[in-house]
C-alpha cells in the first residue's frame, strides 16, 4: 500500500468503495492492512454508491404525490444492503442483527416519505433526515464486515461528533464544539484499540436535529475529524488513482498528479473536480495535517499527495483542467451604471438574498456592465431579484437591462506556475481558438493559480480535451 504508518490516521471511503460486496471486501482489506501499521485508525464512509441519489429522488417524488417511487426504493435499498450482508458476514446472528438495524432505517425512510407525501412538501430539514439514512446504513454494514475479518470496529453516527448550525443541506460546522465532541467519543474508542467507523456527510445541530454538510460532504467529515483529533494524516480513498490532470471520464488519457499544493487542489475542487469536496482542504491546512487521495481498487498506487509548497518549474505551469456544467451567465448592463453608487455591492447582496452562490465573476468587457455566473436553476430568481433591487435605476435608464444566458459551462485550468508565467491566458485562448471554440467570458482566480473560461455547454468536452493537451504537452510557457 502507501507504505507509511502515521500513528493517528483518518481514512475515508467513497460510495463506490463500498457499493458492492467486492468493493466493500476490498475496503475492509485496506483497513485490516492499515490497522496493523497504525495504532489509532478512524474510518469514515459514504453511503453505498447510488443510495443518496435514490433516497433524495424518492423524497422529491413523494413531495409531488408519487408514492410508488419510494415504495420501489424500499426494495432496492433492501437488496443492495442484503447482497453485501449475505456475502461478507458469516456469523448468522450477526447477520440478523445488522439486517434488522438496516430494516429499521429503511422503515424510517418509508415513514419520512409518507409524511412528505401527505404534506406535499419536502423541506430541507426533511431532506436531510432522509439523506442521512444512507450513511447510517453503510456504517453498520462496514463495521460488521470489519469485525468479520477480525478488526475490532464500532459504528459511530457523526450526529454525535459534528456539531453544525441549522443550514440544512449545507450545514456549517461549529469547529470548537465538533472538536470537543469528536475527541470525547473517538478517543474513548481509539484508546481501547477499536476502529470507529463513522458516517460521512452528516452532523447535527446542538439540539440534536440531523443535518448534512452538502453533497459529496463525506470528504469534509474526514477532514473535520482529522483536524479535531488531530490526526497526522487524512487519506481519501476513491475510485481513481488520485487527483488527475482531468476527469478521466472526459479525458481517458488523464494521468495522476503525484503532488499538488493545497491552493491548486482548492481551486480544482471549487472549479468542479468532484474527486475532493472543496471544503475538505481548509480544516486540513489549518490543523497542519497531511492529505492524500488514493484508489481503493489500486491500493499500491501512491495516488496524490497534497503539500503546502512545491518548487515552480516549467513542468508545473498548468497542471489540471476541470469543468462545472449547468451554469448561466447573468449580465447587468447600462450606460449610467458608473454613476450609480454601490452597484456591485447591491448586486451581490441581492443575489445573496436569493440564497444563490456566485460561481464566477468576470472582468466585464466594458466598464458598463457586471457579469457573473450562477447555477442554471437559480438564474430566473436572480434576474428577478436584480430587477426588483434596481427598479428605480431601470426607470431612470441608468441600467438598461439584466439578462441570463442559456446553459453555459465554466472550464478552468489550474497550476501555481501560472502566477509567474506570462502569457498563459493567451496561449490557452489560442488553443481554444484553433479549435473554433468561442470564449464568452474569462476570469482569473483570486489566488492567480487558475484561469476560468465560460463556454457554450456543448463545447465542454472538446474544450477540456484541447486544454488537457496543453497540460500533457507541457507547452504552456
Ligand atoms: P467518491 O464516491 O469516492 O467520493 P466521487 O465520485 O465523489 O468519489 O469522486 C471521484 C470521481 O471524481 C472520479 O471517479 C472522477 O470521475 C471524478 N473527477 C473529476 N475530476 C477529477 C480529477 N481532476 N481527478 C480525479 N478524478 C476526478
Ligand atoms: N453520500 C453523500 C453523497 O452522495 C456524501 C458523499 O458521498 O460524500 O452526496
Ligand atoms: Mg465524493
Amino acid at each position: 500500500m502507501v507504505g507509511s504508518s502515521p500513528s493517528t490516521l483518518v481514512m475515508k471511503f467513497g460510495g463506490t468503495s463500498v457499493g458492492t460486496a467486492e468493493a466493500m471486501a476490498q475496503t475492509a482489506q485496506i483497513v485490516q492492512r492499515q490497522r496493523s501499521l497504525t495504532r489509532r485508525l478512524v474510518v469514515v464512509t459514504s453511503a453505498l454508491s447510488g443510495v443518496t441519489d435514490l433516497l433524495l429522488s424518492s423524497a422529491m417524488a413523494a413531495a409531488r404525490g408519487d408514492t410508488t417511487t419510494y415504495n420501489q426504493a424500499v426494495q432496492t435499498l433492501r437488496n443492495k444492503h442484503e447482497a453485501i450482508l449475505k456475502s461478507l458476514i458469516d456469523d448468522r446472528s450477526r447477520q440478523e442483527e445488522v439486517r434488522s438495524a438496516i430494516t429499521l432505517l429503511i422503515l424510517d425512510f418509508a415513514n419520512l416519505c409518507q409524511a412528505i407525501a401527505i404534506l406535499g412538501e419536502a423541506t430541507p430539514r426533511a431532506l436531510d433526515a432522509v439523506a442521512s439514512l444512507g450513511e447510517r446504513m453503510s456504517v453498520r454494514l462496514l463495521a460488521a464486515v470489519l469485525e468479520n475479518i477480525g478488526v475490532t470496529a464500532q459504528f459511530v453516527e457523526a450526529t454525535r461528533l459534528v456539531v453544525t448550525d441549522d443550514h440544512f443541506q449545507a450545514a456549517h460546522p461549529d469547529l470548537d464544539a465538533t472538536r470537543m465532541a469528536t475527541r470525547a467519543v473517538l478517543n474513548t474508542l481509539l484508546d481501547q484499540g477499536i476502529v470507529p467507523v463513522v458516517t460521512g456527510f452528516i452532523g447535527a445541530t446542538p439540539s440534536g436535529v440531523t443535518t448534512t454538510l452538502g453533497r459529496g460532504g463525506s470528504d469534509y467529515t474526514a477532514a473535520l475529524l482529522g483536524a479535531s483529533l488531530p490526526a497526522d494524516e487524512v487519506w481519501i480513498w476513491t475510485d481513481v488513482d488520485g487527483v488527475m490532470t482531468a476527469d478521466p471520464r472526459i479525458v481517458p488519457q488523464a494521468t495522476t498528479i503525484e503532488e499538488l499544493t493545497y491552493r491548486e487542489v482548492s481551486e480544482l475542487a471549487y472549479a468542479g473536480a468532484k474527486v475532493l469536496h472543496p471544503k475538505t482542504i481548509r480544516p486540513v491546512i489549518e490543523a497542519g495535517i497531511g492529505l492524500r487521495v488514493l484508489n481503493t481498487f489500486n491500493p499500491d498506487n501512491p495516488g496524490t499527495r497534497l503539500v503546502s509548497e512545491l518548487p515552480i518549474t516549467d513542468h508545473h505551469v498548468v497542471k489540471s483542467v476541470t469543468a462545472i456544467r449547468g451554469q448561466s451567465l447573468i449580465t447587468l448592463e447600462g450606460r449610467g451604471m458608473l454613476g450609480v453608487p454601490g452597484v456591485a455591492a447591491r448586486t451581490f447582496s441581492a443575489i445573496a438574498s436569493t440564497g444563490t452562490s456566485v460561481t464566477l465573476i468576470s472582468q466585464a468587457s466594458s466598464e458598463q456592465s457586471i457579469c457573473f455566473a450562477v447555477p442554471l436553476e437559480a438564474a430566473a430568481k436572480v434576474v428577478s431579484a436584480l430587477q426588483k433591487e434596481f427598479f428605480h435605476e431601470f426607470q431612470r435608464k441608468d441600467i438598461d437591462r439584466v439578462w441570463s444566458t442559456e446553459e453555459v459551462v465554466i472550464v478552468t485550468v489550474v497550476g501555481e506556475g501560472m502566477k509567474s508565467t506570462p502569457g498563459v491566458a493567451g496561449r490557452v485562448f489560442s488553443a481554444l481558438g484553433d479549435k473554433k471554440i468561442n470564449v464568452i467570458a474569462i476570469a482569473q482566480g483570486s489566488s492567480e493559480v487558475s484561469i476560468s473560461f465560460v463556454l457554450r455547454a456543448e463545447e465542454v468536452r472538446p474544450a477540456v480535451q484541447t486544454l488537457h493537451d496543453l497540460v500533457i504537452r507541457k507547452e504552456v510557457v
